[in-house]
């Protein structure tokens, strides 16, 4: 199994040979050929599996082959438990779409929170975001999510055990409802089952 085969574009197969990875782990090789496909996913994975890029990859290659819904607008938004794991996913965004012209942001709460805005001004595609700070953002009004195309909850068993159910709750009312939404935990408790049966329409199921 090589990353090409799994339908990833030119650009994007590049910078994964840039960072040195060979073949895809197991969720990798699961789900970038089911978030290409644009439906639903429920991922059940471990931190290490090689998840980020599981979802980063495919999210990278639907948003730099289509066009936006409105232009300049944030059209992926990715929800993680705490600010060490905000900034690594858009790391990895960055890395991973370094040959492409998506442009992405990290937003998490305990810093300033005006360098933020300013960033906001300028064209964003993909956010990477902790809950608190996100709606923050929402409340001053400097940060419109309703042309979101793309939804992923990462950790989304820490953000519960973090108490973050109501914040998302509030982010998923701001959302379209036309999108394509990724779920990735690491453990099923009957809430996490709550949140993916309320979020997810039909999704493709994988657990490592
Ligand atoms: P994650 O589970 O996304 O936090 O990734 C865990 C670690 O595995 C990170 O250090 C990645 O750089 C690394 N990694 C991810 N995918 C691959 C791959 N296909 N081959 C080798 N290493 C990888």
């Amino acid at each position: 199994m090589s990353f090409a085969s799994l339908g990833l574009s030119e650009s994007i197969l590049r910078a994964v040979s840039e960072r040195g990875y060979t073949d895809p782990t197991p969720i990798q090789a699961q789900a970038i050929p089911a978030v290409l496909s644009g439906g639903d996913l429920l991922a059940g994975a471990q931190t290490g599996t090689g998840k980020t890029a599981g979802f980063t990859l495919p999210i990278l290659q639907r948003l730099s082959t289509t066009e936006p819904r409105k232009a300049g607008a944030i059209r992926a938004l990715v929800l993680t438990p705490t600010r060490e794991l905000a900034a690594q996913v858009e790391e990895s965004v960055r890395e991973y779409g370094k040959h492409t012209d998506i442009s992405s942001m990290v937003m998490f709460g305990g810093v300033s929170i005006n360098p933020q805005i300013t960033q906001l001004k300028k064209r964003v595609d993909v956010l990477v975001a902790t809950p608190g700070r996100l709606l923050d953002h929402v409340q001053q009004k400097t940060l419109d999510l309703s042309n979101v195309e793309i939804l992923v909850l990462d950790e989304a068993d820490r953000m519960l055990d973090m108490g973050f159910i109501r914040d998302i709750k509030k982010v998923l009312a701001l959302l379209p409802k036309q999108r394509q939404n990724l779920l990735f935990s690491a453990t099923f408790s009957d809430e996490i089952k709550a949140l993916a049966d309320g979020l997810l329409n039909n999704p493709a199921l994988i657990e490592v």
